[in-house]
């Protein structure tokens, strides 16, 4: 059944690229690098966690990866990532920061049946001001698949590198602390077999989605937990799988329709999944109610700003059931503004910072920190203590990884009154910047390009402020005021 995503198709395509990636090195710029230590530990064996054991493992003699869900060995959903039955968007910079850390990786998610799709040429993306946008061909390509295929294939990479083990069915209970204060000389935790033991890291990576051990941590060395920044966006998903329809059109291969705030609080997404089928959500702010049935899906589906999603799934089978996710807040924990880390651990990914899911950003800002943390491991090798280099240096660049995924996301939703969360002095300035960019962005393929660039993480928010951008926005204004 296409919901277990489980097909016999899948773990071909699988074992052809496990083979085709058989001996590739993983990244480039660690390989004979001085070591950092002896055993790096991480925990979480997500999308964050899996990345940066990559990045990791150069740098130590070992990498122990410890889960705790048992991992199954095909494509399946799973009780710790309860969000992986909802569509998963890599962005084209995500997919690259994998790819940069394990070579080959695009190629193997593209023979284990992710689909291509080019942006903006293959991508229906719908605003309520300018409509739809235009489909041009930027040479930029995303690959279209489930969260578990997407996991599956990165988790297969990481087991084949020699000195990374993966443990499944071991849940870490928390750090273990440091004779000397002050920091952690490695883990504690759960056995498959239900046994407690302790592994001693130089390293902890706390890829834990919520922080947990790095907090605990925290309070018990009675030092101050990090400020954070909560953005309240009540978001509710209700999310069907279907057949992709034999008469579906081809004008395009995924569907991205925003909402209209304030009056309009409904996103949906269409996006292609492997083996022919799509999976489609709409999601809602503040909703105080599930979308229950697909007739009901179907009936919201004709609220948003265009026909085209009611359109593309009103001929499809009717799914088993609809899935439901509910967000209630983006949280970004400011560990970088702390004095300092207690000695050995690092937050990453989700437990440093959590986007609001619409936005597709998760993935990518997770595997652009494992590029960042891969920089940061080459240059701390040569340090004196660099442990304790690479904590601060990671610490010191990890905002301007964060920096344009967070504004982008949290300024499209506090553009909702009921968005929870304090709006910046330039906000109403920022919005109009926003609506300049994308009248311009229809106008004129530059501005389009480079709007696109910024919005899949290749390039930072700046980019958009260049002379050479502002001069064309302001350009298409002049123009478009006078039609
Ligand atoms: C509904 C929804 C839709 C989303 N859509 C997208 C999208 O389209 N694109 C995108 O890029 N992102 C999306 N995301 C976000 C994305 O799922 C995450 O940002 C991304 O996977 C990075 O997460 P992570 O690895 O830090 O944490 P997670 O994926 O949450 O993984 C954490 C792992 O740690 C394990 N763990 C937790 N505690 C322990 C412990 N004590 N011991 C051992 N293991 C432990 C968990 O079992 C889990 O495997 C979405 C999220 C949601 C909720």
């Amino acid at each position: 059944m296409a919901a277990e995503f489980t097909t016999d198709l899948i773990e071909n395509r699988l074992w052809l690229s496990e083979q085709n990636s058989k001996g590739l090195p993983t990244a480039g710029n660690g390989r004979g690098a001085r070591k950092l230590g002896q055993q790096a530990v991480v925990v979480g064996a997500g999308i964050g966690g899996l990345a940066a054991a990559g990045a990791l493992a150069q740098y130590f003699e070992r990498v122990d990866i410890l889960e705790r869900d048992r991992l199954a060995t095909s494509v399946a959903s799973r009780s710790g990532t309860p969000q992986d039955r909802h569509p998963h968007g890599l962005l084209a910079g995500g997919l690259q920061a994998l790819d940069q850390i394990f070579t080959g990786f695009k190629s193997d998610l593209a023979a284990a049946g992710a689909v291509p799709v080019s942006f903006a040429r293959e991508v229906q993306f719908e605003r309520p001001d300018v409509g739809v946008l235009p489909k041009r061909d930027f040479g930029i390509s995303v690959l279209c698949a489930t969260r578990p295929l997407i996991e599956l294939v990165l988790r297969r990479r990481t087991e084949a590198v020699a000195n990374i083990t993966l443990r499944s069915a071991s849940r870490v209970i928390g750090n273990v602390p440091a004779a000397g204060g002050a920091g952690a000389s490695g883990v504690q935790f759960v056995n498959g077999s239900g046994r407690f033991e302790t592994l001693d890291a130089d390293l902890t990576v706390d890829a834990s989605g919520r922080g947990e051990p790095t907090l605990t941590l925290l309070d018990a060395l009675c030092w101050d937990r990090p400020q954070m920044t909560e953005i309240g966006v009540d978001i509710s998903y209700a999310t069907a799988v279907v057949e992709i329809p034999p008469d579906a059109t081809t004008e395009w291969k995924a569907v991205l329709t925003l909402p209209d705030p304030p009056h309009l609080a409904l996103h949906a997404i269409i996006v292609p999944m492997e083996d022919g089928h799509w999976i489609a959500a709409i999601a809602d702010h503040s909703a105080t109610a599930w979308i229950e049935t697909w007739d009901a899906l179907l009936e919201a589906s004709r609220s948003l700003i265009t026909p085209t999603v009611h359109n593309a799934l009103r001929y499809a089978q009717p799914p088993e059931g609809i899935r439901h996710y509910r967000f209630p807040v983006s949280t970004w924990k400011h560990f970088e503004r702390l004095p300092r880390l207690p000695r050995g651990v690092l937050p990453v990914a989700d437990a440093l910072c959590r986007f609001n899911p619409i936005h597709g950003q998760g993935m990518s800002s997770a595997s652009l920190q494992a590029r960042l943390l891969q920089d940061v491991l080459h240059r701390a090798a040569d340090e004196p203590d660099p442990i304790a280099a690479l904590q601060s240096g990671f610490m010191s660049e990890v905002a301007s990884v964060l920096e344009t995924p967070w504004t982008m996301s949290t300024s499209a939703d506090l553009a909702f009154p009921q968005t929870r969360g304090e709006r910046p002095d330039n906000f109403a300035e920022a919005r109009e910047f926003e609506a300049a960019l994308f009248r311009a962005a229809v106008a004129d393929p530059v501005v389009h390009r480079a709007m696109i660039e910024v919005a899949h993480l290749l390039q930072p928010q700046s980019r958009l402020q260049e002379p050479d951008i502002v001069r064309r926005i302001q350009a298409a204004s002049v123009v478009q005021a006078a039609a």
